[in-house]
């Protein structure tokens, strides 16, 4: 089994519901190393990155409000990096599918996600889908001195975040 990183952001709707420490303790119980963790507050311009391969859908805008905060006023999102075999995919089953009517009851979105009365989903965390994505996510939201080593061996990149977030 290879070891691989993933990027898993806790969403505003989860740290409003303050359901952050379940996803943790649920995550936990993969065994996978956690190589980096920070309180983000995320601006629009890391919200469109992030998620810019869906930048032509129809719910585009609303993801962005979303990520940053303004649905819930609460304005950050906790970000990790967890390491370990298979990592990308065991916290996505772990995470369970986008729709959290259609997650697996015992995932993540499937026990603890809902669609609000005004439709907005709130499906608690992000997490990496591939290796590209994981890969292009993490040097996105970390610098490679914010984690405790370096899943993309010697390579450096230059701080997603710092150039991005304003603080
Ligand atoms: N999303 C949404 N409505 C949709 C599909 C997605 O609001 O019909 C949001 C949701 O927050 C999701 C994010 O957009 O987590 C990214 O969508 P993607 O298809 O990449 O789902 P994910 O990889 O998060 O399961
Ligand atoms: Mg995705």
């Amino acid at each position: 089994m290879t070891d691989e990183a993933t990027l898993v952001v806790i969403k505003p709707d989860a740290i409003k519901r303050g359901l952050a420490g379940r996803v943790l303790s649920r995550l936990e119980e993969l065994r996978l190393e956690i190589i980096g963790a920070k309180v983000v507050r995320v601006g629009r311009e890391l919200a469109e990155e992030h998620y810019k391969a869906l930048r032509e859908r129809p719910f585009f805008e609303e993801l962005l409000e979303l990520i940053q905060g303004n649905l819930h006023d609460t304005r950050y999102v906790l970000a990790l990096v967890f390491w370990g075999p298979e990592a990308i995919a065991r916290v996505r089953q772990a995470t369970g599918s986008t729709h959290p009517e259609k997650a697996d009851p015992l995932s993540l979105r499937g026990s603890l996600g809902r669609m609000t009365t005004t439709g907005v989903m709130e499906n608690i965390l992000h997490a990496s889908a591939d290796a590209i994505d994981a890969e292009r996510e993490i040097k996105l939201w970390f610098t490679p001195q914010e984690l405790l080593h370096n899943p993309f061996g010697s390579q450096h990149w230059e701080s997603g975040v710092r150039r991005t977030v304003q603080r």
